[in-house]
């Protein structure tokens, strides 16, 4: 079997891993690949020291049942390798911790202002949704692009928060799925997400009140507002112009009649698949500055995907779509992947 020939693993011994008789199975990192490879999963699946599985139901997946297996587990893998990731850097660096509340069952719009008063925002426009929950201790990760149907995520892990992003979007929608993301880490406990249809509005309204509160919106006189006062108005809270219209119809300060007018004229305009003349995606403040830090001393990239045991790739796309500054290219002269024996962890088949 070409499989054995590569990795001089035999099949037998790798099966007795997998039933557990046998604890350790020691590769070089080439068998490992190749390994990664013919398994179709990533090398940190077949590497991680710790880390369990990420349970689905710890998971804020939205819409979940139009998820297939294979896009589920991806976006599962990512929050490993993202914890990962977390784990090397907080040996390293001190991080923010998490300070945020827990208000499972409360109501979304009650929740969105205790959270702005506990972090003493008031009522005033977030300037950063992506800086606002890492200086809370939220970690945010970017999604990698195989997983983008997914969405953005968020879950605990050893109680801290994490909110994983997905990149593509407008910079407008980035903020509004981080703030989604807050609501579920704040509405639904620390253990178990509720998945359906009543979770998913609960946390979009948490994140509609959270980045336009209501004394804030209906202080801009914004009752009935026509197209251009609300493309005039979206920038004050950087939202989308839908998200603004959705808003003022939950604030009662336009008609049934009068949002559906809205809806279809900005829709007619763009507006519904993105957001024409929005701002820039937001960035990570936390990452920038620890890969700054780290390269500064001569840590490169390449050196952490290789001490966490993931290919490069994987690190970058979980942090550079959040750094666009940083450099994500192995430098001159540098190898990727090029460890070969320095004790591996234990290899664990995570099935
Ligand atoms: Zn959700």
């Amino acid at each position: 079997m070409r499989l054995e020939q590569v990795t001089g693993i035999t099949t037998r011994t790798l099966s007795d891993y997998e039933n557990g008789r046998v604890k350790e199975l020691r590769v070089t990192a080439a068998a490992l690949k190749t390994l990664a490879g013919a398994l179709e999963v990533p090398v940190a699946f077949l590497t991680a020291e710790e880390i369990e599985e990420v349970p689905a139901e710890a998971v804020s997946f939205r819409a979940p049942s139009k998820l297939t297996a294979g896009q589920r587990d991806a976006a599962l893998a990512a929050a490993r390798i993202a914890i990962m990731i977390n784990e090397w850097i907080e040996d390293r660096f001190r991080l923010p911790l998490a300070d945020l509340p827990s208000l499972p069952g409360r109501d979304p719009e009650w929740a969105a202002q205790h959270v702005r008063d506990q972090w003493g925002l008031g009522v005033a426009p977030i300037s950063n949704m992506v800086h606002l929950l890492e200086a809370r201790g939220i970690r945010v990760f970017s999604l990698a692009e195989e997983c983008l149907e997914v969405d953005a995520f968020s879950f605990y892990w050893k109680s801290t928060p994490y909110v994983i992003l997905n990149t593509r979007k407008s910079g407008e929608r980035g903020r509004f799925d981080a703030a989604h993301e807050l609501g579920h880490l704040v509405l639904h406990a620390q253990h178990e997400i509720p998945h359906g249809k009543d979770a998913e509005q609960q946390a979009q309204r948490f994140a509609s009140a959270f980045l336009m509160p209501e004394p804030a919106v209906i202080a801009r006189r914004l009752h009935n507002a026509t197209v251009d006062r609300v493309l005039a108005a979206r920038s004050v809270w950087k939202v989308s112009a839908m998200a603004l219209t959705y808003r003022l119809q939950e604030l009662n300060l336009v008609t049934e009649w009068g949002y559906r007018t809205l809806a279809t004229n900005l829709s007619r305009m763009g507006y519904r698949r993105g957001e024409p003349e929005g701002i820039a995606r937001e960035s990570s403040q936390l990452l920038s500055k620890v890969f700054a830090a780290l390269r500064t001393e001569g840590v490169t990239p390449v050196q952490i995907a290789d001490a966490l045991h993931i290919r490069l790739n994987e690190l970058s796309d979980e942090v550079f779509g959040l750094t666009p500054a940083i450099p994500v290219k192995a430098l001159p002269g540098e190898t990727v992947f090029q460890t070969t024996s320095p004790a591996h962890p234990p290899l664990q088949l995570v099935k």
